[in-house]
């Protein structure tokens, strides 16, 4: 059976790193967005000698009050030569492209009752975890789960979403905002020069979180080494496969 594909109108576009662009679209078929934070959508396009073809990205969207809502934003990593880097470059505001979904289980789950949520990301792979940003502060209020997440990037002009999750973390205690950077710290003054950033790959860092089996559920988004590094590191800390979830951004090419 065919995958039904709707239209995505391009609203808006600005850079979040030097190769990162944040897209917003409009559905335009007049029908909702409907999804569940942490879902990805695809993308479906042709290769010049008219193959189809189609990408994943997961939606960065924060979901209105209510959830119904038009709106679709992703994240998208720009790669030298690929061919869904070239087609949102060329995409001017107001062109459209043809998308299908929402997909994936890589959600917070309603019968959870863990004490802590362990988020890791690299690169865009943060993105889920801005989607769930309203259900993590409901969960924060109401059965006072704590949070970490554990963000990965380069460099602090790298890092995405930082500004979003640094106010969500001082707004809500019970959320805590690690960014990792593997190769350049933040500058003296600069606005992620506080004392919560570590120099290093997330996987580096998880000893520090005392991973629990009775009271962890991590997500592993991204990178897929990082993925596989972390699942197993946190297997040795003896979380079972069910209390860790994943989400690898394998290429499709
Ligand atoms: C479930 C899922 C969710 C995803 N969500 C996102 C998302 O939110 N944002 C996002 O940017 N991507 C995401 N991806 C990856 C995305 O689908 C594409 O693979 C990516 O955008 C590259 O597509 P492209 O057509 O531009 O490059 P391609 O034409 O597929 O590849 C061009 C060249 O670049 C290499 N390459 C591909 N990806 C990378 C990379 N990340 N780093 C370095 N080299 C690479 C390829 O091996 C190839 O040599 C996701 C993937 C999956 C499976």
């Amino acid at each position: 059976m065919a995958i039904q594909q709707f239209p995505l109108t391009l609203t808006a576009r600005r850079m979040l790193a030097p190769s990162v662009a944040h897209l917003g679209f409009e559905r335009s078929d007049g029908q909702p967005m409907a999804f569940v934070p942490g879902q990805f959508i695809q993308v479906h396009f042709q290769y010049a000698d008219g193959t189809a073809t189609k990408r994943s990205y997961s939606l960065a969207t924060i979901p209105a009050d209510g959830g119904a809502t038009r709106s679709v934003e992703i994240a998208v990593s720009y790669v030298p030569g690929g061919a869904a880097t070239a087609l949102f470059e060329g995409l001017e505001i107001g062109d459209a492209v043809s998308a299908s979904g929402p997909f994936g289980r890589f959600c917070l789950m309603p019968q959870d009752a863990n004490r802590r949520y362990l988020l890791i990301g690299t690169g865009t792979g943060v993105t889920p975890y801005r989607s769930m940003l309203p259900q993590l502060a409901r969960q924060i209020a109401e059965r006072g789960v704590e949070v970490v997440l554990l963000s990965g990037a380069r460099s602090p002009a790298e890092l995405l979403y930082g500004d979003e999750f640094r106010a969500f973390a001082e707004a809500h205690p019970g959320f805590r905002f690690v960014p990792c950077f593997s190769r350049e710290l933040p500058a003296p003054g600069s606005p992620h020069h506080h004392a919560d950033v570590r120099h290093g790959y997330v996987q580096q860092f998880l000893d520090e979180f005392a991973p629990q089996a009775g009271g962890d559920i991590a997500y592993l988004c991204g990178n897929p080494n990082m993925v596989d590094a972390c699942f197993e590191a946190l297997k040795g800390y003896g979380l079972g496969v069910a209390q860790i979830r994943r989400e690898k951004y394998v290429s499709s090419k």
